[in-house]
């Protein structure tokens, strides 16, 4: 049918530390587009939100980007482009920072398979505007000219996200009427709790049970009141309806995500690591953990073609008792982002995730014992055998007994709790929950007071 066109546009770097979201925008774009105009778009998915590489310095707060997926009757697509630009723009201007930079892309009739390299490319490596906007040009992108800042980059790299066959979760997002902006949250912490105890794992990343802390709101002057994770839609609908808020809802909006999917997981080798990329390594532990000053836990793994330092950082403990536990030769899984060398460090995987596959003896090397008293005996010097420091017994013919420790140590998967991962990892609790078929259309998946 020639009736109708298929149009996917995508937004990304509308934040401002002065209370500008992508996410909040496409609440107003999307109001406006079913409300007050008459384009009568038909939605074919979920608006989209694309977490991309958390590695990157120069991110927005989450490194999200949104798509939406539409059908519009034939020879309305100029009408919705050019609404879309109007809304950006006015947008920032509202929100005018310097830290923002938007951008705006747009993908007519369909067929995003040819977005998904860039997509990859995005989601753990670092792209460049050049690279993008060359790859958009060559693809027959529609980058309108007035939106053009460094969020082209995610805002083209999100139309290839999400496509099929891949595994996704949702979020509910609310947004607060503007009287309310910068105020402090009026949501009970105990109903999050509730929440998250009676809908996980339908549900997750809610609620610190370690710390005692919502997860659901941001700080701030930020539109957004609360996100709630999780596997189905409706379990979003019914948690909302379990929190306590006291303060009045300006709208919310149901997304699709590949956040909590473990997306930018891509296996590489140590000796293709670069700053700032996602790292994935399959190797083996080839040093004892060293605690570092401020409680961080370091170890070396290694691979075929190299070796690579790899630190747990303080805050993402429990993670960092796990690798305290490593031995060299384990063999494991790290998963993380790369940091570039420091003057003191050299160039590091920031560790949030750990697979044990193998455990690897753990010998250590005692002195022998008194045969006389029973006592441990001490090193008489080099070469010069052993002496008891109860009894004074010498022994001259004697070495160091290999002892076998116990591993406290199981094999599995351990991760930094939410409150100190990035959007992207899979928590514990979603391990089986993968989704593998595409997902149904769309349904109640918006609310405007
Ligand atoms: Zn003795």
């Amino acid at each position: 049918m020639s009736d109708a066109v298929e149009i996917h546009v995508a937004f990304d770097d509308h934040d401002s530390p002065r209370g500008g979201c992508t996410t909040h925008l496409v609440s107003l774009f999307i109001y406006i587009l079913l409300k007050e105009t008459s384009i009568n778009p038909l939605f074919l998915d979920y608006p989209l939100l694309i977490r991309l590489n958390p590695g990157v310095p120069w991110k927005t707060r989450g490194n999200g980007a949104v798509v939406l997926r539409l059908s519009v009757p034939r020879g309305r697509e100029k009408d919705l482009v050019e609404l879309a630009v109007q809304t950006s723009i006015e947008y920032s201007s509202a929100f005018k920072s310097r830290t923002s930079s938007p951008g705006l892309a747009v993908l007519m009739g369909g067929k995003a398979e040819r977005m998904r390299p860039l997509y990859l490319k995005a989601l753990t490596d670092v792209v460049t505007p050049d690279i993008a906007i060359r790859y958009a040009e060559k693809h027959s992108i529609l980058i309108p000219k007035e939106v053009r800042g460094r969020g082209v980059i995610g805002a083209l790299a999100a139309l290839g996200g999400l496509i099929s066959g891949e595994d996704y979760t949702y979020e509910l997002l609310a947004y607060r009427v503007p009287d309310m902006w910068g105020e402090p949250r009026r949501i009970s912490g105990g109903s999050v709790r509730r929440m998250a105890l009676a809908t996980e794992p339908l549900t997750f990343s809610n609620y610190d049970f370690i710390k005692e802390k919502p997860l659901i709101a941001p700080r701030g002057p930020d539109p957004v009141l609360l996100g709630i994770r999780g596997n189905y839609p409706w379990i979003l609908r019914k948690s909302l309806e379990m929190l306590e808020i006291e303060e009045p809802i300006d709208a919310w909006i149901i997304y699709r995500s590949n956040q909590g999917t473990d997306a930018h997981c891509i296996l590489r080798k140590l000796s293709e690591l670069r700053p700032y990329q996602t790292a994935c390594i399959r190797g083996v532990v080839s040093g004892k953990p060293r605690i570092i000053r401020g409680g961080h836990v370091c170890f070396n793994i290694k691979d075929q073609g190299g070796e690579h330092q790899a630190c747990i950082y303080e805050p993402a403990k429990p993670l960092t008792l796990i690798g305290e536990k490593l031995w060299p030769g384990d063999e494991i899984i790290v998963q993380g982002v790369v940091r570039p060398p420091s003057l003191h460090e050299p160039q590091t995987i920031n560790v949030e995730k750990i697979e044990v596959l193998k455990l690897a003896p753990k010998i250590v090397y005692r002195n022998p014992t008194c045969p006389r008293c029973g006592h441990t005996m001490k090193s008489a010097g080099r070469g010069k055998g052993f002496k008891c420091p109860k009894c004074g017994y010498r022994v001259k013919n004697a070495s160091k007994i290999a002892v076998r420790i116990p591993r406290r140590l199981k094999l599995g998967v351990f991760t930094a709790p939410p409150r100190a991962s990035g959007h992207l990892l899979k928590p514990l609790s979603r391990i089986g929950w993968e989704k593998k078929r595409p997902p149904p259309p769309p349904e109640k998946w918006f609310y405007y007071s």
